[in-house]
């Protein structure tokens, strides 16, 4: 049986991809200003290159982990958009994902 093959059809929308960071999405946090969304996986290269600092949701005090050049962070128990205290001088405006310090230290614990 000579079963050709078929033609690769062109992808109905090319990859938009600009920058080695893929799918970066952004949220409009005020009329007219755009802030990029920093997804789990920067957070996490961030904590293991030791980038991150401790945060606190204001509203329901969850205890979290940020990338520490953020300038928000988005609490991942009650999806509140914080602004981070700063403490890196290269902070870039963004809103990073957080998590939560007991997940986090959890994680570790099942790695060692
Ligand atoms: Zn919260």
């Amino acid at each position: 049986m000579n079963r050709p093959l078929s033609a690769p059809k062109s992808p109905p929308t090319p990859p938009l991809r600009s920058s080695p960071v893929a799918s970066r999405t952004s949220i409009e946090l005020s009329p007219g200003v755009f802030l990029p969304v920093l997804g789990s996986q920067e957070c996490w290269d961030a904590i293991e290159r030791g980038h991150c600092v401790n945060a606190e949701c204001f509203v329901c005090n969850a205890l979290l982990q940020c990338k520490d050049d953020a300038s928000h962070f988005i609490c991942p128990g009650c999806m509140t958009i914080s602004p981070l205290q700063q403490t890196s001088a290269r902070v870039e405006a963004s809103i990073a994902l957080a998590l939560k310090t007991e997940v986090l230290l959890e994680s570790l614990l099942s790695q060692s």
